[in-house]
């Protein structure tokens, strides 16, 4: 079965501490309108599950994690079947997901499948629709909600547009992580011009005010 759109053949930076290739999964249940990866949502599978698994066979010893990412991996419908032959194969997995399927995150918890996540928070409810259509800030809070019950290691992040949130939204959202117990790094990551994106953007007409936000999260440029 055709599984990705493409694949990362090692990385240094997208799993913590562990030498991984990323796996991109095609298709995406969100539109967020800064989204750097259009071709990625809106093009097709190349990629076979067999090829990508052979790959990793032929990497042991050299890589340790795979990290999922897209798109949005969980909208693959064999994803269980394929993560428990990439653990078979001895890799650790990393699942980077825009939240939106608490279901799915429920079934890779319960059957021992992760072993890190990302999970982005794209904006407060009012902010959604604007920004990420297709998005809730209720699914955001299930699967925050799965991991931090999981006992799994994990992180939650948010791209900064600031023409789309402003800092005292990415406040209000640290707080409201702070109160549901997140203890880690809050990753706030700025949102960088210059790549194509998936919705028309007005220029960065001006300058976020790190110091700010560095009080109440961590920046990543
Ligand atoms: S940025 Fe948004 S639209 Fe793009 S892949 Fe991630 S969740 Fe999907």
């Amino acid at each position: 079965m055709k599984a990705l759109y493409d694949l990362t053949p090692f990385t240094l930076l997208d799993y913590p501490d562990i030498p991984a290739a990323i796996f991109w999964f095609v298709g995406c249940n969100l539109r967020c309108v800064y989204c750097y990866n259009p071709d990625i949502v809106f093009g097709e599978a190349r990629i076979e599950e067999e090829e990508a698994l052979s790959f990793l066979a032929k990497r042991r010893g050299l890589l340790e994690g795979v990290v999922l990412s897209g798109g949005e991996c969980t909208l693959y419908p064999n994803l269980i079947p394929f993560c428990v032959k990439i653990k078979a194969l001895g890799y650790t997995i990393k699942l980077d997901t825009n939240a939106m399927r608490p279901d799915v995150i429920a079934s890779l918890i319960a059957q021992g499948l992760i072993d890190y996540a990302a999970l982005d928070y794209k904006a407060p409810e009012a902010k959604m629709s604007e920004i990420c259509a297709g998005g809730s800030e209720k699914r955001f809070w299930e699967s925050f909600h799965l991991l931090r019950e999981s006992g799994i290691d994990y992180e939650v992040r948010t791209t900064l547009h600031p023409g789309l949130l402003n800092e005292d939204e990415i406040v209000s959202m640290a707080k409201a992580l702070k109160h549901e117990g997140y203890d880690r790094a809050y990753y706030v990551q700025l949102f960088r011009e210059g790549s194509e994106t998936l919705g028309v953007l007005d220029p960065v007409g001006r300058r976020v005010d790190c110091e700010k936000l560095a009080r109440y999260a961590t920046l990543r440029t």
